[in-house]
């Protein structure tokens, strides 16, 4: 079985004043789910005693080297992560970020131990030309490394459409969109959707027989929106 996965991305939002929202997130009743939290990487070391695993947004393909500003998969684990996000649309598209730059970040994040969380998803352009799933499959088939399993990569779908948007995909267009996937990567790996996800559609997405769990943005911020989605799954 998939593990249950509810991970939230804070993208460049946060300080140390957002703290006890991430320490009241991790006492969330989350039964057998695993909560992740990936705040800024300023924060990381900051929420060692948070009771949440933690996660990286992004990694250099590198260990280290002349890249101003970068931070690589080896200082994401020594700040304490166990995670990292790769292939955000957001990543793709203010930094230009590729399917095959995206690979090289995934390995990078295996390299050093992380479970990488790769994001896939179609523009609203490419879902209403009728290329979803095709869009899908070649960016799963460019962005994943071989050598991908259940232990070291989640994979999380993510309509660039539905982000930070308010517009959450339909159940319909979920699980067509999940079921093909699942077809793709096997039975083992967590399957995440990604898409202005709230407490009031969670529960919709999570009854879906693919969906095993979310990766939220907006509602992930605060302990009160983001606490009834980790309940949410924790009881479908
Ligand atoms: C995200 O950034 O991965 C995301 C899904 O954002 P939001 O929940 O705000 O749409």
């Amino acid at each position: 079985m998939p593990k249950k996965i509810a991970a939230g991305n804070w993208k460049m939002n946060g300080t140390r004043a957002a703290v006890s929202e991430a320490m009241a997130i991790g006492q969330a009743d989350a039964g057998d789910c695993v909560v992740i939290l990936c705040p800024p990487a300023t924060l990381l070391t900051v929420l060692s005693d948070a009771r949440l695993a933690l996660g990286g947004q992004y990694c250099h393909a590198e260990t280290s080297g002349a890249h101003t500003g970068d931070i690589s998969a080896p200082m994401l684990a020594d700040a304490g992560a166990t995670y990292c996000i790769t292939g955000h649309s957001e990543r793709r598209a203010d930094h230009g970020e590729t399917d095959a730059d995206v690979r090289a970040q995934t390995q990078a994040a295996w390299n050093a131990g992380l479970i990488a969380i790769l994001c896939i998803g179609e523009t609203l352009e490419q879902r209403e030309a009728g290329e979803t799933l095709a869009v899908l499959e070649g960016q799963l088939n460019g962005s994943l490394p071989d050598g991908a399993t259940a232990d070291n990569t989640i994979i999380a779908y993510e309509p660039v459409w539905a982000i930070g948007t308010g517009k959450v995909a339909s159940a319909a267009q979920v699980a067509e969109v999940h079921d093909a996937l699942r077809a793709q990567i096997g039975p083992r790996m967590s399957l995440l959707y990604g898409g202005s996800v709230k407490a009031g559609n969670a529960a919709e997405l999570f009854a879906l027989t693919n969906v095993d769990g979310a990766l939220v943005g907006g509602a992930s911020l605060k302990a009160a929106d983001f606490v009834p989605i980790i309940e949410a799954l924790a009881a479908s």
